[in-house]
């Protein structure tokens, strides 16, 4: 089987799993990935991610232009902004997935580093994660406030929209957008009742036992 070819195969499997898990409903959240050529693979617009067909995935050169399937997801600037700024991304995950969507919501959330330290592994997975600010469906902004952080962050949440996340690969960036959603479902779970999560020096010793960029 070809790059392309498993690549397509593993979109539509990833998205059925996170669809089937009620991660993203409807026609929301979508996914890219870059192929070693440099073209990409995207969802396209409209379409559900618990019913995608290999064959009509969008597929893209390196400047966006559509060269088979069908038209790619509007929210395209989200994903173009990390391929852009961050070099090491091989793909792009953005799900609309409650619990993220719930936490940065509440007044007291840190937009800075919105997911507080529970486990080790969201630190190792998803370094701080930033809250960006509310913007209305089809604003460039959004793709301009990725672009903003200059690469330095590899997963955003859209306040009142949901969670962005870049990774290496397809299964890192679908695996970091998992462990962001199970976060802040955490973080839900367990608000005002005194959870001990982890000190300061135990932050630390994650950060710089797995050279988190923190
Ligand atoms: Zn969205």
């Amino acid at each position: 089987m070809s790059e392309a070819s498993r690549l397509r195969e593993d979109i539509c499997r990833i998205a059925k799993s996170m669809f089937d898990r009620g991660l993203t409903c409807g026609a929301s959240g979508n996914i890219s990935a870059r192929l070693s050529d440099g073209t990409l693979l995207m969802t396209p617009t409209g379409s559900s991610m618990g019913f995608l067909d290999p064959a009509r995935i969008s597929h893209l050169d390196a400047d966006l232009r559509l060269l088979s399937g069908d038209p790619p997801t509007k929210e395209i600037p989200l994903h173009s902004a990390f391929y852009d700024t961050r070099a090491q991304t091989g793909a792009v995950v953005h799900l609309h997935s409650t619990h993220s969507v719930a936490l940065s919501m509440l007044p007291d959330t840190d937009a800075d580093n919105m997911l507080p330290a529970l486990t080790p592994y969201a630190i190792m997975r998803l370094g701080k994660v930033k809250l960006l600010p509310f913007f209305l469906p089809g604003d460039a902004g959004m793709g301009q406030a990725v672009r903003g952080l200059a690469g330095k962050r590899s997963a955003v949440v859209l306040a009142n929209h949901g969670p962005v996340v870049a990774g290496k690969d397809l299964w890192a960036a679908s695996h970091s957008i998992e462990e962001l959603e199970e976060t802040a479902k955490l973080a839900l779970m367990t608000r005002g009742m005194g959870a001990v999560g982890l000190s300061d020096p135990q932050i630390a010793a994650v950060v710089r036992t797995f050279d988190i960029d923190w």
